[in-house]
């Protein structure tokens, strides 16, 4: 039976299901009891014609112990208006109580009640007996009601015409069905009649027999055909006299253990039938069982296998070491897994994949071990030709770039042992593309396997050819001295190289470029040996190619010292090593401090305090440069605040690269700066530019140097005199002031020429109306001597070496220009 037939039994309209009943007692009364109709069936079953109920109040036949009960049912039906169940005793004619188990409901504008009783006498009889048997095992009759209640267990009673008269809630579970909607109706009611057939030959028989019986019973549900297995015990019930009155019915559900059973064949049948050769052993690792691929892949029968350990199958050659790990994994993880070399019977040797597997019970006590394993020896040699294939060249059979670099690392540990060297040469074909392209691939490929053979065949034992790439080959040479004797060597494979092939008949002449370096005078590992050997055969082909050619060691340190460094002057930055050091500039005649020069420093943590010589190199057309003059201009300008706030009103001036004013974006940069610093007066920031790079972009910059001074800020030509200063030139560079440079000054007390130099630029800031200044004063004699000159402003050692910011508010406060220098008239 399934939900979906009594979903339609009870669409079924109500007079249908009210009169069709056979063996229902059928009952129709007033509101307040009095009896209207019955069926025939009463006579029957009660004596009382139809006629003779007519009229008659239904509460006169209840028993007297009923009545309050089976008033209130009707109350219920009245008001509810649903169908109520109940159970009364009710009077036969022979003054005899029957047990009736009525169903009544409400209809019609009177509520009009239509009640439907069963005889269930025998069955109370039944259950009565049912309780008597039982209760020698000492329970009580309501733990017994509870028990029947929750079992798991389908639970059912039917007379013997298979009428079902109770069924518990595991019965009511399985078929989705409620009690009240099975009770009073037999297994036709619910499934097919081929079922129910069945259903009632097991019922009568069991009847029959008088003697319990046990069935199996598939149901297949209606509404989505799945299929549940049901052991049925049933059971005969007798009444006191031993008359058989009905079957009593305990099912239990078995689809999960018959499924259990399926998969435990299934994995028996797995198990004889796999191709993996399986193993299970006890857990002291003795073989309780094996498989017929177990005997097909070892040798060994199943009866030759059991009761030993599975060491007997290893391969003499595994290290027993391996078979311990293993064992131990497994122990510790329940599983392990791995390549095994293990032993056929007849000896031979074969490989497998092994996988070990621990088994547990519920205790989590190890009661099995299962191996399982794989012939892998087939795809061993496959993998043999796979990695034969990985590491050559098929066209030439030399080894290929993977091999090239594995022997170049022996080779390269090999020249340490022994102190030795060795030289690793790229070699590239010249014209080989040419070759192809005039007498196709084909040819090509001839010349490459042609070539390959005579370049081997050059090379001595111990040395390695390899291809790694359409026509560049690469030669590793050992037992090398030095760069003299690997010579001979080069010149050969050049030479090779350069010999015709004759090929379908056509003589075919290419040449090689060469690159070659020595490790471990290159002390760079075996792939940057290459790379340089490569960078090298570049060259030897920009020259001119057929020819070799030897990587630059010293280029590459030094390559490689200014990567090092920019990389430690980054972290300079970061790390706040960088300091400006301020030099005055004064005049030397007044006395008045007329700005200060802000040159760089670095306080290296290792090396102390650097001059800019030691370390602006490093960054020369690098684009740190640009970062660091940023910086320089932002520590210049909070320097500018910070002495303000202190009641010093002092021009700062800094030193711009020729880089950093060439980029497009310096004035943004420079506006950005001061708007940064609010409180600084653009004219208190001096640029210094150098001569020679202002002169060296003469369209951009003097834009640039307009765009600064609209801004307010100051310009100075640096180091004037070195560059080819041009009249016409300063004339377009519209500067503020010039610097004399101080190689002039210094030499200016010896030398004629220094002398006319700083005179000349002197009278030429005049002519231009520049300001002009002096650097390298050392003396009081340069000062006099440059103030004789009309030369008031300078800057230099005698007057104040740079200092840091901290000490210089304290030197401006006590500074004095030379006494001599007062004396002189200007
Ligand atoms: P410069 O612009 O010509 O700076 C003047 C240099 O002359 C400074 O050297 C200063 O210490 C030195 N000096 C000053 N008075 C005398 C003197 O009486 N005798 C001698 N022999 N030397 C004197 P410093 O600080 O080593 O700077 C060297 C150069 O480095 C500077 O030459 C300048 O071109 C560059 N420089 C310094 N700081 C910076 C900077 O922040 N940015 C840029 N781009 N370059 C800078
Ligand atoms: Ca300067
Ligand atoms: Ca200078």
């Amino acid at each position: 039976m399934s939900t979906g037939d009594i979903k339609s039994q009870s669409n079924r309209c109500i007079s249908d299901r009210f009169f069709n009943q056979p063996i229902s007692l059928h009952l129709i009364a007033s509101p307040d009891g009095t009896i209207q109709q019955v069926n025939q069936y009463w006579e029957k079953a009660f004596g009382y014609t139809p006629k003779a109920l007519m009229g008659r109040a239904f509460f006169d036949l209840v028993h007297p112990d009923d009545v309050e009960a089976s008033r209130a049912a009707l109350n219920k039906v009245v008001q509810s208006k649903t169908t109520v169940c109940f159970i009364n005793r009710y009077q036969h004619k022979n003054g005899q109580y029957r047990v009736l188990a009525w169903s009544a409901f409400a209809e019609g504008p009177g509520q009009t009640l239509y009640a439907n009783a069963t005889d269930i006498t025998k069955q109370q009889q039944a259950e009565q007996s049912l309780i008597e048997s039982n209760t020698h095992i000492g329970g009580k009759y309501n733990q017994l009601q509870s028990l029947i209640k929750t079992i798991p267990d389908l639970v059912w009673l039917k007379d013997t015409a298979g009428v079902y008269q109770v069924c518990n809630r595991s019965f009511e579970k399985f078929f989705g069905a409620k009690a009240e909607d099975i009770i009073g109706k037999t297994d036709y009611d619910f499934v097919n009649k081929e079922l129910a057939d069945s259903y009632k030959i097991h019922d009568l028989a069991v009847i029959k027999h008088k003697k319990p019986s046990i069935y199996e019973e598939r149901i297949t549900f209606a509404d989505d055909g799945h299929i549940e297995l049901l052991e049925s015990t049933k059971t005969p019930m007798f009444d006191t006299e031993g008359k058989v009155i009905g079957t009593l019915g305990v099912g239990h559900n078995i689809t999960q253990r018959k499924e259990a059973e399926r998969n435990l064949a299934l994995a028996a049948n797995v198990f004889s039938h796999s191709r993996e050769g399986i193993f299970i052993t006890d857990p002291k690792g003795n073989i309780v069982s094996t498989n017929d691929a177990f005997s097909f892949i070892s040798g060994y029968s199943k009866e030759e296998a059991l009761g030993k350990k599975t060491k007997f199958l290893q391969s003499k050659q595994q290290p027993p070491e391996r078979y311990k790990t293993m064992w131990q994994t497994l122990i510790e993880k329940d599983h392990w897994s791995g390549e095994v070399w293990n032993q056929h019977k007849n000896g031979t040797p074969y490989a497998i994949i092994l996988t070990l597997s621990t088994i547990r019970d519920e205790a989590d006590n190890v009661i099995n071990y299962v191996g399982l394993f794989t012939d892998i020896t087939t795809m061993k040699e496959h993998q043999e030709q796979l990695e034969y294939i990985a590491h050559h060249d098929l066209l030439t059979n030399l080894p290929s770039r993977i091999l090239l670099t594995d022997r170049l690392n022996q080779a390269m540990a090999q020249c340490l042992r022994h102190q030795q060297s060795l030289a690793v040469v790229f070699l590239d074909l010249d014209y080989f593309k040419e070759v192809n392209d005039r007498y196709g691939h084909d040819a090509g490929d001839k010349l490459l396997i042609a070539l390959a053979k005579r370049l081997k065949k050059v090379l001595r034992e111990g040395d390695t050819l390899a291809r790694i790439g359409g026509d560049e080959f690469v030669a590793v040479l050992t037992n090398i001295d030095n760069s003299q004797n690997c010579t001979p060597m080069l010149e050969r494979l050049l030479q090779v190289a350069a010999t015709p092939v004759l090929i379908n008949d056509v003589e075919v002449k290419v040449s090689a470029s060469l690159g070659v370096t020595l490790y471990p005078q290159d002390n760079v590992d075996a792939d940057q040996l290459m790379r340089h050997a490569d960078q090298a055969m570049y060259i030897a082909k920009q020259q001119g190619k057929n020819r070799y050619h030897w990587f630059d060691l010293l280029k590459e340190d030094a390559f490689k010292l200014r990567q090092k460094n920019l990389k430690r002057l980054y972290a300079a930055l970061e790390n706040n090593e960088l300091e400006l050091y301020y030099q005055p500039k004064v005049n030397m005649k007044t006395g008045e401090i007329v700005g200060t020069e802000a040159l760089i420093r670095w306080q290296d943590p290792e090396y102390g305090l650097l001059l800019p010589s030691e370390f602006l190199a490093i960054i020369e057309d690098h684009p740190l440069n640009t970062i660091i003059g940023k910086w320089v201009m932002d520590t210049a300008l909070t320097q500018i605040s910070a002495w303000q706030t202190m009641g010093l009103d002092i021009p700062i001036s800094i030193n711009i690269s020729a880089q950093q004013i060439q980029q497009s974006n310096f004035i943004e940069c420079l506006t950005e700066k001061l708007t940064a610093h609010p409180l600084v007066a653009p004219h208190n920031l001096e640029l210094e530019i150098l001569e020679t790079s202002a002169l060296n972009d003469m369209l951009r910059v003097p834009e640039t140097i307009q765009a600064c001074l609209k801004l307010g800020v100051h310009f100075s030509l640096d180091d004037f005199g070195t560059g080819y200063s041009s009249l016409t030139y300063l004339k377009r560079l519209p500067v503020n002031m010039i610097k004399i440079d101080r190689s002039f000054v210094c030499g200016m007390l010896e030398n004629s020429d220094d002398k006319a130099i700083v005179e000349g630029v002197v009278g030429l800031a005049k002519a231009f109306q520049r300001e002009v200044i002096a650097e390298g004063v050392e003396s009081t004699a340069h000062g006099s001597a440059l103030l004789k000159m009309g030369c008031e402003l300078a800057q230099g050692f005698w007057i104040a070496k740079p200092m840091p910011a901290i000490d210089f508010p304290e030197w401006a406060a006590n500074w004095q220009p030379d006494k001599a220098w007062r004396l002189i008239k200007t």
